[in-house]
């Protein structure tokens, strides 16, 4: 196929230029092939690639030529599928590819490059050694029954599983602050018309994004943006204030909106004009907010109202004095989303990772746990191996040593075409 097209099979890993031509020899554009035979390639099979001009209908009329001589269109992370399958990656590594594309911050990318280079799959790995260690002389010791107890104890055991979880803690932090990179936070600014969200909103955002005005009720729609807080994506919705008995249909709809934008939050900003102090519009409002949502009250026009800059709780409720006019304690509130979603900016070394990666890291930490009460309260060494053959079994589902056809399916064909 590579013969009919470019007129030779380029010499391996040498740029070759060429004409990609029709079967009738005309020439369809001219460019460069490149050769990488298996196992020495992205995916260990052989992999010709063909840079053209880049123009659509010339690129749509290349691949129509090679699908006329037998090839066919990759599926959604088809390539990297077959990278995890011939073993040149590990599952973990492959997601990175698709994170590294999509990460949108740069602390993002560099994580997603470390999970890449491996750097969550060696700490994964080099964990399951220590775990497969243990769970095999537990296993031993079973063997010998009625010294079965002494052995355990002996090899302190339960000090070893005690560091297990130790280790396994530090782990998951850093993949707690890896999936944060990757995801972001979503946070809602929820509060009376004129309390100052679109304010706050430009504050956050540090550009007009919001229209500010003096007329209540402006932001009618809900007004959606992402931006970066030190790295972290932080998409901020700015709501329609929650008026009391309106008619008005646009309204109304603003409202159904907010509500729906409540109900998806991570974070809720509920934004008060302290020049006015707390009204009983505002505690109806706070009443309204969802119970199970964190929620952060922001005593706005500190510059008006008088009031100092702080943090504090006030009716059991996070308190925050600010003004988005003047930028007045922007940054109390910056270091207090950080700590509210636990962000912490200043770690080093993390890596890109997934809900399902924490999902696996967590059903591990639980098996070693329950290992340990089975040592502890009954010495059954038999329960205790079983338990680390569970958590060894979740921890390779991150890295693919363990993992289903579906799973798999779920995980590529979130990848975009071609990678
Ligand atoms: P929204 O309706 O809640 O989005 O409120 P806006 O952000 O549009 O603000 C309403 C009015 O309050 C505008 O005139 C803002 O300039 C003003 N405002 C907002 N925040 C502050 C503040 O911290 N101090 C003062 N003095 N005025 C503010």
């Amino acid at each position: 196929m590579v013969k009919a097209i470019c007129g030779t099979l380029p010499k391996p890993r040498y740029a070759q230029f060429c004409h990609f031509r029709e079967a009738d020899d005309t020439i369809i554009d001219s460019g460069i092939a490149l050769y990488f035979p298996g196992p020495a390639s992205f995916t260990g099979e052989d992999v010709v690639e063909l840079q053209g001009h880049g123009s659509p209908l010339v690129m749509d009329r290349l691949c129509q030529r090679a699908i006329e001589l037998g090839a066919r269109m990759a599926r959604p992370g088809e390539f990297s599928e077959r990278a995890f399958l011939n073993n040149k990656m590990d599952l973990a590594q492959a997601e990175a590819v698709a994170d590294l594309i999509e990460s949108s911050t740069e602390q993002a990318a560099r994580s997603a490059m470390r999970s890449l280079q491996g750097d969550f799959s060696n700490r994964i790995n080099a964990f399951l050694e220590e775990l497969t260690h243990l769970r095999m002389y537990v296993e031993a010791s079973i063997d010998f029954a009625d010294e079965e107890i002494d052995f355990l104890a002996e090899a302190q055991v339960d000090k070893q599983l005690q560091d297990l979880l130790t280790t396994l803690d530090g782990i998951a932090g850093s993949a707690r602050q890896g999936r944060l990179l990757r995801e972001g936070i979503s946070v809602v600014l929820a509060g009376q018309p004129n309390a100052g969200k679109s304010s706050l909103h430009n504050q956050l955002a540090g550009h007009d994004a919001a229209i500010v005005t003096d007329v209540a009720g402006t932001t009618r729609d809900v007004l959606r943006e992402q931006i970066h807080l030190d790295g972290l994506p932080l998409r901020i919705s700015d709501t329609a204030g929650l008026h009391e008995a309106t008619s008005d249909i646009v309204e109304l709809e603003g409202i159904r909106r907010t509500q729906n934008e409540l109900a998806q939050a991570d974070h809720i900003l509920l934004i008060i004009d302290d020049s006015l102090g707390m009204t009983p519009q505002d505690n109806k409002i706070l009443n309204d907010m969802p119970a199970d949502k964190p929620l952060t009250v922001i005593r706005n026009k500190i510059d008006r109202s008088g009031h100092q800059i702080g943090e504090t709780v006030e009716a059991g409720r996070q308190t925050i004095f600010l003004s988005a006019k003047t930028g007045e304690g922007m940054e109390l509130l910056r270091q207090h989303l950080f700590e509210a979603v636990g962000y912490h900016p200043e770690e080093e070394g993390v890596f890109i990772a997934r809900r399902r990666h924490l999902d696996a890291l967590s059903r591990a930490r639980l098996a070693i746990s329950h290992g340990y009460d089975c040592l502890a309260g009954l010495g059954a060494g038999e329960l205790l191996a079983e338990e680390l053959r569970q958590a060894q079994n979740a921890l390779g589902e991150i890295t693919g040593t363990f993992t289903t056809e579906d799973l798999l399916d779920h995980i590529f064909s979130s990848f975009c075409i071609g990678k």
